[in-house]
């Protein structure tokens, strides 16, 4: 054995770690970036106000300027407090360390992977809770599991990742209604949806909505939020690292980001071509194609393994799911811009022949 296999946590050990796959050369459209970069008429005074970061000091701890920004490119009401995480990923850190040691963090089946994975990180236990068939949630069976378990805390992706839907919106507000947990909104899609829980924080206190700009345009910044009632921010705030949010990240974001009519405008397209690629994918009777909330499609179909290999051997990178996995017959697409998603419909045309 070695020194760290014999001085690590035991569970840590018997853990994989987080797997990105190769992207190299291939079109991506595996992981809900962004087509579009640094827009062209924008590129020069981005560079010169980039040049103006100190990178010899450290960043704003409060990142104030940046949180305002924001709060404008989301329409974030001002009785609202914000937190900034190195990543959405780094807040859903920040919140399981703020729970007691054995406590229980409960989410949804499928959902996202990163809850279950901090969870365990943080000494947490994690239960999810089994979607129904279309992917939404099952109201009585759900209440009745959180009352049974008593969860410290609940993430509730809204619209949901890998599947793309949003579930209904009064079976959540019931669940926060009926539960003393915190319960996280993780809205990383909001751009792309058309309802958002951000109102309701008035309305429950026991409620925070999570998002982040990497499925905007600016997943390389690494910047997400945590938005809730003064109070709550307050207490959470203790636990963030005094520098999380980097000088270089700090000024690209406070520049880009108040580009608001561009990022609208290229959330517009991707919505368009969403539902392009929706009729698109639809026409093939090998596939089932799921509605979507989203900036990508999650598809079903017979074959996914072969299919998924197939578009890699034609240079397009999708998301495929292990063979142990509840979702191993589908796959997750990425909606881009035109000409890549044409890329990926040929191939398909090519593949079903
Ligand atoms: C992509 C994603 C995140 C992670 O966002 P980062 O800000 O890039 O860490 C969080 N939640 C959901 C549901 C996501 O799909």
């Amino acid at each position: 054995m070695t020194f760290i296999e014999q001085w690590l946590r035991s569970d840590i050990k018997s853990i994989n770690a987080y797997h990105v796959p190769d992207s190299k050369n291939l079109l991506k459209l595996d992981a809900m970036e962004s087509p579009f970069g640094v827009p062209s008429d924008l590129k020069e005074d981005f560079l010169n106000y980039i040049d103006k970061a100190k990178i010899n000091r450290y960043p704003d701890a409060d990142s104030t300027q940046l949180k305002s920004t924001l709060r404008n490119l989301m329409e974030v009401p001002k009785e609202f407090e914000i937190l900034l995480g190195n990543g959405s990923d780094e807040l859903i850190q920040l919140l399981a360390l703020a729970c007691n040691e054995g406590d229980l963090v409960m989410s949804f089946e499928p959902s996202f992977v990163m809850y279950e994975m901090v969870s365990k990180y943080a000494h947490l236990k994690y239960h999810g809770i089994k979607l129904d068939s279309n992917f939404d949630i099952n109201l009585s069976e759900s209440i009745a599991a959180i009352n049974s378990k008593n969860p410290k805390l609940i993430f509730i992706a809204y619209p949901n990742n890998p599947t793309g839907n949003a579930f209904d919106y009064d079976a959540i507000r019931e669940i926060i209604r009926s539960t003393d947990a915190l319960v996280v909104l993780d809205e990383a899609y909001y751009a792309y949806s058309d309802r958002s829980f951000l109102s309701e924080i008035s309305n429950f206190s026991n409620l925070v909505v999570l998002r982040t700009i990497s499925k905007i345009g600016f997943a390389g910044l690494r910047l997400g939020l945590l938005i809730g009632s003064k109070e709550t921010i307050i207490q959470l705030n203790k636990l963030r690292l005094p520098y999380n949010i980097n000088v270089l990240t700090q000024a690209s974001a406070n520049f880009l980001l108040q580009d608001k009519q561009g990022i609208l405008n290229n959330a517009q397209i991707l919505i368009d071509e969403r539902h392009r690629l929706f009729e698109e994918l639809s026409s093939f009777s090998q596939l089932k194609v799921y509605p979507s909330q989203t900036n990508f499609l999650l598809v079903r179909c017979d074959d996914a393994q072969s299919l998924h290999s197939y578009l890699i051997e034609n240079g397009i990178l999708i998301k495929g799911f292990s063979s142990d996995s509840s979702l191993s017959e589908f796959i997750r697409i990425s909606v881009s811009e035109p000409s890549e998603n044409n890329t990926l419909i040929e191939a398909m045309r090519d593949y079903y022949g």
